[in-house]
């Protein structure tokens, strides 16, 4: 079915007028784009549909409008209330009942109260959030009444195997959602008879007319609403969920796919069925990609008039609150997220394991029946393996044989271990006493369903996709790999040794080097080339960098003097920000947007490039990635070398550990040493004050691998 518009109605089931969270929200999406519209009643929510519907009439469009709250009862309801199994006819006798003012004043606990009176005993509603009793609704929970279960089967699909979905019994507390369904289906009523011919109700209707209705679940599309959020920090998840929704149904070319359901046709007109349930995927790639990415403030790298040496720690604080992720994201399966950074948190679909199992081969056998001294089990006819259940129920006083992994059959609660027993294939024998549930694995033991698997910001490593694929997660929100521009600038630079150099003349060692390390960081490295020391070349590649990546690395040029082109152009026409960073060896960071996208001016040198991207690129990449903050991982090792430093500056010694374990530095600390970046297996930093090492001074040692050298 193509449609002209989709309208997500979010509602509430507020006693007042109310506006913000938990508030209704219209989303109404069409060609043009989405807008949403947030409502203070339900009589003006009703209003403005009925005027969405009396639009598509006049203008012969068709309209799927999408709501939030169920349109039928778990199996057996209808027919007991009115002895019809039709959902409608539980629309029917809702609007005859439910009452519902302009001031959001309603009389639902009563209504509920009257459609547990049709049950023997309690009835299935329950809940009540208003101070006085209602009699015939309970505050707690009650049994359900026999044959009624406690969820839609559609609920289930909606939500995955692993998570458990509010019940529409449930009409107050916490992420109730029943009370919603009551008044939303009386509204539906109405909807109907006020435009009978234009208005079908699917799945209990086909969706032939002009106006379908039907009911949807955002929670469906949550990781995209976080993301959306995350973007917009005014805005309210509600407000995101129906602009979310409502966007994702108009991209989808044909709701058909979703509205194919391979479903009993007579469970579907009693219960109903989410619009998306089983078709998770398709609704989810149908979400519009998030246009732009996030920018960040053009002041964002400035710094304070007059300041003049900045210590390292403080100019790493100002990058970390200057900046934010800048990537956009998407979906992808658990498959090919490896390296990703998760963009949303990622919870248990299932419990692992999902039924308690044997840890050995053995026998298994029911605790209670056992005891002291040698015990004699009589053996069951088959056995229980992993992936092959042992279908019957092991009587008490009676043994298994069960192998690792095999699920505990019915009547098991203990197993023995192979090794510990002996057995003639009729029974088992073995020394009690043994004790309970050994060499079991309880259910969940490992993680529960709907625990925090992952949370957002997390790289998912290979033992991360064993955890996700083993919790039955499918796909992953994450967010795309930063892409890294790399260029180099100078006169004198020669792009690659297979090209010849003149004696004046030197190859570029930069640009490979710097690439090499963002896909280290596990980032896409784009190579913008070399430009010569002329504002306009260097002015295109920056503009070419711009578009085709989210950050800039650039060496050389970044000083203050009059070869310095990088930092002259930034100063001319980004907005460049030089930090004099009190760090040996480097010199000023030259900090800018340019068309939008961050630049970082590294100093030319080789040594002082590496140093000033290991210290200040790598934390800040990680940020804008996704991944937070990273503070390298040092620890503290003797040194095997003397040194008497002075106050000031913060210092770092290509160096590596001896064989002692001690560190030793490079025998010189020339900065175009570039011998020593690739003798060393790390750095030594020596603090911004003075320090006087002598061999055995603990000294702090940052192993290249902890500043993601690989
Ligand atoms: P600059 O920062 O442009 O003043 O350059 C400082 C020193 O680093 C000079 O000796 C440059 O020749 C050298 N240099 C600049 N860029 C590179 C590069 N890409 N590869 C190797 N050396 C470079
Ligand atoms: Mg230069």
């Amino acid at each position: 079915m193509r449609v002209d518009r989709v309208a997500i109605l979010d509602w509430s089931t507020a006693g007042k007028p109310r506006l913000g969270k938990d508030s209704i929200w219209l989303g109404v999406a069409d060609a043009s784009g989405v807008a949403a519209e947030n409502l203070p009643t339900r009589a003006q929510a009703e209003a403005r549909l009925c005027a969405l519907i009396d639009k598509t009439q006049a203008a012969n469009e068709k309209l799927l409008i999408g709501v939030d709250f169920n349109l039928g009862f778990p199996a057996g309801f209808a027919q007991r209330l009115t002895g019809d199994a039709r959902a409608a006819s539980v629309w029917e006798w809702l609007a005859a009942r439910v009452t519902d003012g302009s001031d959001n004043a309603h009389n639902l606990p009563h209504v509920a109260a009257e459609a547990n009176a049709a049950f023997a005993g309690q009835g299935p509603f329950w809940g009540n959030g208003r101070k006085e009793d209602v009699a015939g609704l309970p505050r707690t929970r009650p049994e359900l009444p026999e044959g009624l279960s406690a969820a839609r089967r559609t609920e289930i699909a909606a939500t995955g195997p692993g998570s458990r979905p509010k019940s529409t019994w449930q009409l107050s507390g916490a992420g109730a959602v029943g009370a919603q369904g009551l008044m939303g289906m009386a509204m539906l009523h109405r909807l109907r008879l006020r435009f009978p011919e234009h208005l079908s109700v699917w799945p209990f209707e086909e969706a032939n007319a002009p106006v379908t209705v039907a009911e949807v679940y955002p929670s469906m599309l949550s990781a995209e609403c976080r993301a959306l959020c995350a973007f917009n920090p005014d805005m309210v998840t509600d407000e995101a969920q129906v602009r979310v929704l409502a966007s994702a149904l108009m991209n989808l070319s044909d709701t058909a796919e979703l509205m194919d359901l391979r479903e009993d046709a007579k469970l579907l007109v009693e219960e109903g069925w989410i619009l998306g349930a089983g078709h998770q995927l398709t609704l989810r790639r149908a979400v519009p990609a998030m246009q732009e990415p996030p920018r960040l403030r053009d002041d964002c790298f400035a710094m304070p008039q007059g300041v003049d040496w900045v210590p390292v720690d403080e100019a790493l604080e100002r990058l970390r609150t200057a900046l934010k992720p800048i990537t956009t994201q998407e979906t992808c399966r658990i498959g090919d997220a490896a390296g990703r950074v998760l963009a949303a948190d990622c919870f248990a679909r299932r419990s692992n394991p999902p039924r308690p199992n044997s840890a050995v081969d053995g026998y298994g056998f029911a605790h209670a029946a056992t005891g002291e001294g040698p015990q004699r089990l009589p053996l069951v006819d088959g056995r229980a393996a992993a992936g092959q259940p042992y279908d019957g129920t092991v009587p008490q006083g009676a043994a298994v044989r069960i192998l690792t992994g095999a699920i505990l059959p019915d009547g098991v609660d203990t197993v023995v271990l192979e090794e510990d027993t002996a057995s003639d294939g009729a029974a088992v024998v073995f020394d009690g006493p043994v004790k309970p549930f050994s060499n079991t694995r309880k259910a969940g033991e490992d993680v529960m369903e709907g625990a925090l698997a992952l949370p957002a910001g997390h790289r998912l490593r290979a033992p991360d996709i064993a955890l996700l694929s083993a919790l039955g997660v499918a796909d992953v929100q994450t967010f795309r790999p930063l892409r890294v521009g790399v260029l180099s600038t100078g006169d004198e630079i020669i792009a690659a040794p297979h090209l010849p150099a003149l004696p004046h003349q030197i190859w570029d060692a930069n640009r490979p080097m710097l690439l090499t390390l963002a896909r280290d960081w596990g980032y896409e490295a784009v190579d913008l080339g070399h430009a010569a020391d002329d504002p306009e070349k260097i002015a295109a590649r920056l503009s070419d960098g711009a578009k085709r990546a989210d950050v800039i690395l650039t060496s050389g040029g970044a000083s203050a003097g009059d070869e310095d082109h990088v930092s002259a152009l930034l100063r001319a026409r980004g907005t460049l920000s030089s930090w004099r960073i009190a760090l040996k060896p480097g010199r000023p960071l030259a900090l800018a947007l340019w068309e939008g996208t961050p630049v970082f001016g590294l100093p030319g040198n080789p040594v002082a490039a590496l140093i000033c991207a290991l210290i200040f690129a790598r934390p800040a990449f990680s940020l804008m990635a996704g991944a937070g903050w990273l503070n390298p991982q040092g620890f503290p090792v003797p040194a095997a070398f003397s040194k008497s430093k002075k106050p000031g500056r913060r210092e770092y010694l290509r160096a590596r550990l001896n064989a002692d374990g001690a560190a030793e530095v490079f025998a010189s600390e020339g900065s175009g040493r570039i011998s020593g970046l690739s003798w060393a297996d790390g750095l030594v930093e020596l603090p911004d004050g003075a320090v006087q090492i002598t061999p055995g001074t603990p000294v702090r040692y940052l192993p290249y691998s902890s500043l993601g050298l690989t």
